[in-house]
């Protein structure tokens, strides 16, 4: 049976209905406490924790933003609000509804033209020029905006039913959140902004992680620092809805395909390194 030692793994933890959700409750509360020491740390003048800060809120988008949109995490409604509530401590309240929309697209048509992490555009540009590919995804935003509007109308076209219906009432009350935490926390906006922009680019160096590679498969099983269980990403694909504590729990001492230094590398040099073709 495919995956059943996560499927296991998943049954034994849910049979305590609260387990889970108590796990990933207490899992972000030191994530987000870490982050405020960053942010207090670098408003008194230690710049260097701006590097660790991203991997935190990374790690903490995993579970909130990415588990919740699989509503992995409660099983329940309440992951919606979970989600949501993810972009909304980063200032970024539109993300998690924005994310589930193009997230299920590219569930349903990994590496597919109508995958929004792989449109045509992207898939042009690696195949004619390599490093210039890396450097043009390191871009802050650009990608997002090619993922959101190069592959719009191929989408339009292609899509029989929208994913997901996008909730503006769930957008509404998380901005109220993220403005209520803003005048809170008085946060530097210097701050705020690099933050997001070094966990983008993690995000960026983690899908590479995900679906390129020398074989032709789907996704790879990778380590990723503080993935918490991302890794275990072709068993994802395969069963999205077990949640990230009984991937991180079987990706333990599973066989990894990379790293991200690995990938890195490889995009930049080595020409059969390819994307993942469906
Ligand atoms: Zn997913």
């Amino acid at each position: 049976m495919a995956y059943s030692l996560e499927k296991k793994w998943e049954a034994r933890l849910r049979r305590k209905s609260w387990l889970i959700p108590l796990l990933s409750l207490l899992a972000l509360s030191l994530l987000y406490s870490a982050w405020l020491f960053c942010l207090w740390a670098f408003e008194a003048g230690y710049w260097g924790f701006l590097f660790l800060s991203p991997f935190i809120t990374h790690a903490q988008m995993i579970i909130m933003v990415h588990d919740g949109s699989h509503r992995a995490i409660t099983k329940s409604k309440f992951d919606d609000w979970i989600m949501n509530l993810g972009g909304a401590l980063f200032f970024i309240p539109f993300y998690g509804e924005l994310f589930r929309y193009f997230h299920f697209i590219h569930h349903s048509y990994t590496n597919q033209s109508l995958d929004p992490l792989w449109p045509q555009e992207k898939e042009k540009l690696f195949n004619w020029n390599r490093q210039l590919f890396v450097l043009s995804e390191m871009i802050p935003i650009l990608s997002t905006l090619i993922a959101l509007f190069m592959g719009r109308s191929q989408r339009r076209e292609k899509l029989k039913r929208p994913p997901y219906r996008i909730n503006y009432f769930r957008i509404v009350v998380s901005t109220i959140i993220s403005i209520a935490l803003a005048a809170w926390l008085q946060a530097s906006a210097w701050f705020v902004i690099l933050n997001l922009l070094g966990a983008s680019l993690l995000a960026k160096v983690r899908n590479w992680c995900e679906h390129t590679g020398f074989e032709d498969k789907e996704s790879n099983t990778y380590w990723f620092p503080l993935g918490m269980g991302v890794g275990n990403h072709a068993a994802h694909h395969d069963q999205p809805q077990i949640s990230w504590l009984s991937h991180m729990i079987c990706l333990w001492n599973k066989p990894r395909d990379t790293h991200p230094l690995k990938t890195l590398w490889r995009m930049f040099i080595d020409p059969h390194w390819k994307h993942y073709k469906a």
